[in-house]
């Protein structure tokens, strides 16, 4: 049995899906090797695509040289993703000559948006599957192994079922589901709309019968994915108007489901309803998680975000006002093509106004594909670098005040398992998603999955450490704001670590 994680998951913002039993009498053609980069929305894919090989009698190995295919879920969002696709399957080119039948596969956004110059310049890649059609990949592969040249499947049209029974995520109380795809906006600095297509919302119905089935298999927490999900809902009920709010009131009725959280939110798309749900409905979080991109209107335009810093501004206050213990991320951009010094001095001013508990922050980098490539992409690179860490410092500042802050409260933890940097200690989250850490103990193993309170005693900008109060089935803490940070370009914060 192999006890490493199967997925090698190549961002600091996802984690690690858990191994499965290898039959050592299952052939090498039916054992899979994939590795996942990018956002959540990938690896809840890879998480659908595991679920459809398993039911196709394949298994996932974490042993490349054990597996008859290599298939690698890819990302399009920043130049440096790809470039470690490319390296990875690069290295596979010499197995692939002494062993014909061996599949290197690209799946996922690379794919869709750049399928005919893979064929071209990598002959060698087997399988070529974007991210409409990845529920074949049992036939595509069995279809890749016979086929002396490559098989392409890039339909964005292809009828996806995302619907899974049983939770493959790594833990086993907490899920992701997918409540809708793709995307209408048309943010120019953003691929996601060439590579996962129009938005299309899932029913009601067929959500709740998801979640109600995850809860049986043990799933406490359910955290609604898209990629704008509080546009969920159009087009759903010509006539009718759908929105987030209903699906949360939906949800919030399923017996033994403990909490929702949902992520990623635009914000062109708070409504007052769906801030009332939040602060009505006691399952659902009061987190959000609402990328602002810039403090400037001028770079908001241009990046055609469609709100002001007004707007975004009003939407939050209403929220404060609101939802009581409010949590508040985001993300920014920086260095988008034609931001000056007075841009950027504009969203630091905005980050402290806002008192972010956590942001991720991006420099910027052109995307073949995107309307933003047209712009010069005219910052230097060390402004970009000095901008970044400029703010990254600034936000580590505000996050370990609000941090500080939550010292003597006690927190509704739902708990993970032991924490990684140190395993007598076990790690969480609260209901505002920050990472809290308290001492194992005896007995104390069997708390992961379970909602317990704990007494927090200190903090840094990025965790909590506190101590039990009470075990499983505590009451929950009233929730207060906090902090979460992480950036993608130094690992000076971990949003997964404890
Ligand atoms: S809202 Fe904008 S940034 Fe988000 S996925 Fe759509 S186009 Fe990309």
């Amino acid at each position: 049995m192999s006890t490493s994680p199967v997925f090698k998951l190549e961002d600091e913002l996802v984690d690690a899906l858990p191994a499965f039993d290898l039959d050592p009498s299952v052939p090498r053609s039916r054992r899979v090797y994939l590795e996942v980069f990018g956002c959540q929305m990938n690896k809840l894919d890879a998480e659908l695509m595991v679920g459809a090989l398993l039911e196709h009698g394949y298994r996932v190995t974490d042993q490349i040289d054990d597996a008859g295919a290599a298939l690698y879920v890819t990302c399009s969002v920043r130049q440096h993703a790809e470039d470690r696709v490319l390296s990875k399957i690069g290295g596979l080119k010499r197995r692939k000559r002494r062993e014909p039948d061996f599949v290197v596969g690209v799946l996922g956004c690379m794919a869709q948006r750049d399928a005919e110059t893979l064929r071209r310049r990598h002959p060698y890649i087997g399988l070529i599957c974007g991210t409409g059609e990845f529920l074949k990949l049992p036939q595509l592969l069995e279809e890749a192994r016979r086929s002396r040249t490559p098989v392409v499947a890039t339909d964005l049209e292809a009828d996806v079922k995302f619907e899974r029974r049983r939770n493959l995520g790594p833990n086993r109380a907490q899920a992701f589901v997918s409540v809708m795809r793709g995307c209408d906006q048309a943010c120019t600095f953003c691929i996601v709309p060439a590579t996962r297509g129009k938005e299309i919302s899932r029913p009601v119905r067929e959500i709740d019968d998801e979640v109600r089935a995850l809860v049986d298999d043990g799933v406490k927490e359910v955290t609604l994915l898209g990629q704008t999900v509080n546009s969920y809902g159009k087009r759903l009920a010509p006539g009718r108007s759908i929105g987030l709010h209903h699906l949360l009131h939906q949800l919030n009725k399923i017996s033994g489901l403990k909490r929702i959280r949902f992520i990623t939110s635009h914000p062109r798309f708070m409504t007052p309803d769906l801030i009332d749900a939040m602060a009505d409905l006691e399952k659902v979080c009061e987190y959000l998680h609402l990328p602002i991109q810039s403090g400037s209107d001028v770079v908001l335009r241009r990046m055609l975000r469609t709100y002001t810093i007004d707007r975004y501004r009003s939407t939050i206050e209403h929220c404060r006002r609101r939802i009581r213990g409010f949590a508040l991320a985001t993300d920014f951009i920086v260095g988008f093509p034609g931001e000056s010094d007075e841009d950027f001095e504009a969203s630091c001013g905005i980050l402290e106004e806002m008192r972010f508990q956590g942001s991720f922050v991006f420099k910027y980098s052109p995307r073949p594909g995107t309307r933003a490539h047209d712009l010069v992409d005219d910052v230097p690179e060390p402004v970009k670098q000095e901008r970044n860490q400029r703010l990254l410092r600034l936000q580590e500042a505000m996050s370990l005040e609000l941090y500080r802050r939550r010292i003597g409260s006690i927190e509704e933890v739902l708990v993970e398992g032991p924490s990684k940097n140190d395993p007598t200690r076990l790690t969480g989250r609260n209901r505002a998603h920050q990472i809290v850490v308290f001492p194992a103990g005896a007995g104390r193993e069997s708390l992961a999955g379970e909602l317990v309170a704990v007494r927090i005693v200190d903090a840094t900008a990025l965790t909590l450490y506190g101590e039990l109060v009470s075990g499983a089935g505590a009451p929950p803490a009233a929730p207060r704001a906090g902090a979460l940070v992480a950036s993608e370009s130094i690992r000076l914060f971990d949003p997964v670590g404890g």
